[in-house]
């Protein structure tokens, strides 16, 4: 069985083509500039066929990249199947499903519109999942079946007590303001190998899993099922990420907004692409550029390393304390799967509960492996991510029925 997977954005469409029984990737790639000039990038993953990178192919809408990516996987020479017809399905990656999806769904045109229903919710990133899915419509047919897989889905289990904002609960009712949570699909992902890892069902374990990247979100898991989740109403709740603020004394925006006449579209934006780790540095979003201005000399690049750090931590006593207690924590995602220095950091003096790293196991970087100590009564586990795998696997069993 051979699934396309497809992360729409507005002028962008990232795509990989996967057998999710065995795992095999046979091809990804890029759609770039979609509606400006066209840039596609495609990277067969068999030996001897060529690959695209960056090539000028006009592109004036989501349909005809939709196209090129067929022609490439079909092509005689350099495809990696003989016809459209080897593909069985297509997975596509939503942002937001709201209250209206506790799970991945095959796309119907019922489906459709409650998706349109959901733009309010994610008005720059839904419209763009929609236009994705149109775009497959037209170039495969509707004869393939299509599912919508959503990053908030895996949150749809959070008690009221979780999701609820203390606000007056009009705006929960009329308006839908509540926790929803984001990167469902990663964390969903990693919780299930994580159970494979311990040897457990994943019923049976209280997980902890962080996610952390550009965006970061750590996430409660017990018994398989999200109680808790560190993102919030937006993406831009919680811990501070590469440049956005996390959680902040919403007091703050009138004080700021006031003193310097800003409206709250310039105040917003402020929060989302000019804080975080960015914002307290200086230096850069990336925590690699962190690392390295830090041992040259610059503390405010350190400041914003150790206060993602010490978030982290935080979330990981807060999440164990709500679920009574915690089996394995999970590190996942560029900085999770990267960053020796910053796991080590984030799990050291938690040996009040049962918590023991081993700094020998932890100098790893992107492989799925232990890295506590052999006698560390909560296990942690690194665990490369793989959003279009968990897609594809998603899409398949729904596919299957
Ligand atoms: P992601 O959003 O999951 O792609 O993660 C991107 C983030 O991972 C960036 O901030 C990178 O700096 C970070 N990252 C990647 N490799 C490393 C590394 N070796 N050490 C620290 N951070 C890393």
């Amino acid at each position: 069985m051979n699934i396309l997977v497809i992360n729409a954005g507005s002028s962008s469409l990232k795509y990989q083509l996967l057998n999710p029984e065995t795992g095999d990737l046979l091809a990804k790639g890029l759609c770039e500039r979609i509606g400006i000039d066209g840039k596609f990038t495609y990277k067969p993953q068999i030996a001897g066929k060529q690959v695209l990178d960056a090539v000028d192919v006009a592109m004036p809408t989501h349909s005809e990249a939709i196209q090129t990516v067929m022609n490439a996987l079909v092509d005689a020479e350099n495809g990696v199947v003989a016809s459209m017809a080897e593909i069985d399905a297509v997975g596509h990656r939503v942002v937001h499903g709201g209250e209206a999806f506790n799970k991945s769904v095959l796309i119907t045109d019922e489906v459709m519109k409650a998706l349109e229903d959901c733009i309010p919710l994610a008005p720059l990133h839904n419209p763009a999942n929609i236009t994705g899915i149109n775009a497959c419509t037209a170039v495969m047919g509707k004869d393939v079946p299509q599912v919508a897989v959503f990053d908030t889905a895996f949150h749809q289990t959070m008690p009221a007590k979780a999701y609820m904002y203390a606000l007056p609960y009009e705006y929960y009712e009329n308006d839908k303001v509540r926790r929803y949570g984001f990167h469902g699909t990663s964390h969903k992902y990693v919780a299930g190998r994580a159970a494979a890892m311990l040897g457990k069902n994943i019923e049976d374990v209280k997980l902890i899993s962080c996610h952390l990247g550009n965006g970061s979100s750590v996430t409660a898991i017990d018994g398989g099922k999200s109680v808790d989740t560190s993102m919030g109403f937006t993406p831009l709740a919680g811990l501070p990420m590469g440049t956005r603020a996390g959680d902040l004394d919403a007091g703050i925006l009138e004080f700021l907004m006031n003193k310097y006449g800003m409206d709250i579209k310039e105040m917003v934006s402020i929060l989302n692409k000019k804080s975080g780790v960015q914002g307290v540095s200086g230096v850069s979003s990336d925590f690699r550029d962190l690392e390295n201005a830090f041992k040259d000399g610059n503390d405010r690049a350190g400041l914003a390393v150790d206060m993602f750090n010490y978030g982290v931590k935080k979330l990981i006593g807060s999440y164990a304390a709500a679920m009574g207690g915690v089996d394995a924590i999970i590190f996942t995602a560029g900085v999770g799967e990267n960053s020796a220095s910053q796991r080590l950091a984030i799990a050291s003096d938690l040996e009040f509960m049962g918590v023991k790293m081993d700094a020998e196991a932890n100098a790893v970087r992107g492989k799925e492996t232990v890295i506590s100590a052999a006698d560390s009564k909560v296990k942690v586990l690194l665990i490369p991510t793989n959003e279009e795998l968990m897609i594809a696997m998603d899409t398949a069993a729904i596919v299957k029925g």
